[in-house]
């Protein structure tokens, strides 16, 4: 079956009920058929048939995706909408290889996917805002994404600049973290950690947390220098070759490891869920192996620790060098991947109660954050307007610390709460859980 086929025929399950729409947060953002599910759906169909040739208004309604899956979870037919807009997005890449989200989307896949680029990202800010313009001036915008300038408040540069300001924190505690961390003890079980393409850059912090987690669980952790991305950043751009050949390297590095290794632990939730779905190439030899040994750190976690052999600080009992103003109350975002990928958002809140005395509060999650990888970059403006919705009514009195398990998702918070923090009046930090716990831990 040709692509084109299998577009149409996934297409074709769709019975244009419209149920998906509500949950569709560019539906909600742009009121316009071609914003909502069921209108790419019609689309992707009408492309692969070759009904009309795409215009740049049509190629960016079908790119202003954010892939939350939100739409995939309503559906009573079941209609494989990742697929078919991962095998949509191949065509577009395909047919309209010079079209600017084409170009935008190499781009930006490369710079956060190749960590030998990584250096870049410090020095981009300055290269990216004369591109952007080109690329503007080779092809027009249409309504929509006028209608976003009008309203915008963060620009590519502004993203870049807050995510090389983020990797400058974060890689101020070299060394990369790989290796083999043994816990205390003998003949312990071990498990291997994946940190995919950003953590050492964003959040090495996370992942020392977590091996400490690991450990006072009596689990080994083994951390493989070779390692690549996911996939995920490359699946969203229908670059299906690349994420195959991410795919297969992980593959190679970690069935080497899989007699050792009980399970393999991934820190940020959409890694999680991509590195699960390796089980969907089939064709790969030892996909459905490693997938079926993917676990996420939330939820791994969640089981591990036995209350009455791992102890945790009440929260809001001041401990040295915190802030004295130390609250108990923690705002909770709850990622797409963990919520319409995973399924395991009631494993987040069991893992958080395992610290005394603390209160939870979700922040909504009706729709996408607007993170959704490389989206943030490629659609400052709408990811910006999904994010205030979230944090919009934050105030001191209501928490100073939000955790998300999704690190594209802290990015993004992080950034957006860096321009808000003159309006809430006073700085929110935002940290993976398992940091939360593992600054509570009681070691012995
Ligand atoms: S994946 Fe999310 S943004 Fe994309 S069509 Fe579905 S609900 Fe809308
Ligand atoms: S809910 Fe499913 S069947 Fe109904 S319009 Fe949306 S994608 Fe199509």
């Amino acid at each position: 079956m040709t692509l084109q086929q299998t577009i149409s025929q996934l297409a074709n399950q769709c019975v244009l009920c419209g149920l998906c729409i509500p949950h569709c947060p560019t539906y909600r953002l742009f009121r316009t058929e071609n914003e909502s599910p069921r209108g790419r759906i019609s689309l992707y169909k009408a492309l692969a048939e070759k009904q009309f040739e795409a215009s740049d208004a049509i190629l960016t309604a079908l790119d202003h995706c954010l892939g939350c899956r939100a739409c995939e979870k309503v559906c009573p037919s079941q209609v494989d909408y990742t697929q078919l807009n991962l095998l949509g997005r191949k065509l577009i890449a395909s047919e309209y290889p010079l079209s600017q989200h084409s170009l935008k989307q190499k781009l930006s896949e490369k710079l956060l996917t190749t960590p030998s680029l990584h250096p870049l990202l410090k020095f981009s800010a300055k290269a990216i805002s004369p591109l952007n313009a080109m690329l503007s001036r080779i092809s027009p915008k249409s309504k929509e994404e006028s209608i976003e300038k009008e309203e915008s408040k963060s620009s590519t540069l502004e993203v870049l600049q807050s995510l090389s300001r983020q990797m400058n924190s974060s890689s101020s505690q070299t060394p990369p973290v790989q290796g083999f961390y043994p816990a205390a003890g003998q003949s312990n079980p071990q498990v291997t950690l994946f940190k995919g393409c950003s953590g050492d850059l964003f959040e090495q912090q996370t992942l020392l947390d977590a091996i400490t987690l690991l450990n006072a669980c009596q689990f080994d952790v083994l951390v493989p220098d070779k390692q690549q991305c996911c996939g995920a950043i490359s699946a969203r751009q229908g670059d299906t070759e690349h994420m195959e050949i991410l795919a297969k390297q992980n593959i190679h590095q970690f069935e080497q490891l899989s007699s050792k290794s009980q399970a393999l632990i991934s820190v940020t939730n959409s890694c999680t869920g991509q590195l699960k779905g390796y089980n969907q190439l089939s064709h790969l030899s030892g996909a459905n192996e490693l997938s079926l040994k993917v676990t996420d750190i939330v939820s791994f976690l969640a089981r591990a620790i036995k209350d009455n052999l791992i102890e945790f600080t009440p929260l809001g009992t001041k401990k040295e060098g915190e802030d004295k103003n130390a609250q108990h109350i923690i705002g909770v975002h709850i990622p797409c991947s963990l919520k319409n990928v995973l399924k395991e958002e009631t494993l987040l809140f069991d893992l958080l109660k395992k610290i005394p005395d603390i209160q939870l509060i979700k922040i909504s999650d009706q729709y996408c954050c607007g993170a959704a990888g490389s989206y943030m970059l490629q659609y400052p403006e709408v990811a910006d307007k999904l994010l205030d919705e979230k944090i919009s009514d934050i105030t001191p009195q209501h928490y100073q610390t939000i955790v998300s398990s999704n690190i594209g998702c802290s990015l993004h918070f992080k950034q957006g709460l860096e321009k808000h923090e003159a309006k809430i009046g006073r700085k929110v930090d935002v940290l993976h859980p398992v940091r939360l716990l593992a600054r509570q831990l009681i070691k012995t």
